[in-house]
Order: C-alpha cells, then sequence, then structure tokens
C-alpha cells in the first residue's frame, strides 16, 4: 500500500533527512540488524508487514525462516 502525502521539500528538510539517512546507512555499515516495530502493522491488521511471522513467531532468527519463507533466486 502507497499513500501519497504531498509536501514542500525545503532545504532544511532535506538537510535533516540526509542526517537520518546517513545514520542509518553507518548502522548498516556496521552490521546492525535489528528489529523495525515501527513498521509491522503500520497499514493496519489486514496489511501485516510481509515479515510478521518471522520476527513476531521465528523471533526474527533467520536459520528458521526456511520453515515459513521460500528464498527467491
Ligand atoms: S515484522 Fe519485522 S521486518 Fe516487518 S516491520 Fe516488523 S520488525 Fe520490521
Amino acid at each position: 500500500m502507497a499513500r501519497r502525502v504531498d509536501y514542500e521539500v525545503t532545504p532544511a528538510l532535506l538537510k535533516a533527512w540526509e542526517a537520518g539517512a546517513r545514520q542509518w546507512w553507518a548502522l548498516m555499515d556496521s552490521g546492525f540488524n535489528a528489529p523495525n516495530y515501527d513498521g509491522c502493522r503500520k497499514y493496519g491488521e489486514n496489511h501485516l508487514c510481509e515479515f510478521y511471522n518471522g520476527c513476531h513467531i521465528l523471533a526474527a532468527n533467520e536459520t528458521k525462516f526456511d520453515t515459513l519463507y521460500q528464498r527467491k533466486r
């Protein structure tokens, strides 16, 4: 689901976005890999994140993901 939200991108907003993005990119570069529970039910109970069961039933243990998901090759 995508929702359009119009707003003016000011230089200050763009700078704030870049600062936040650079923090996430630095964490990703360092190997940080943790759940972001803000997104699990972001669009309601009928539109759960595709990895909901992996995170909430399998405790994000990727070694068990093959029991629920099929890896795309
Ligand atoms: S279910 Fe897992 S992957 Fe999906 S938003 Fe929640 S924490 Fe992130």
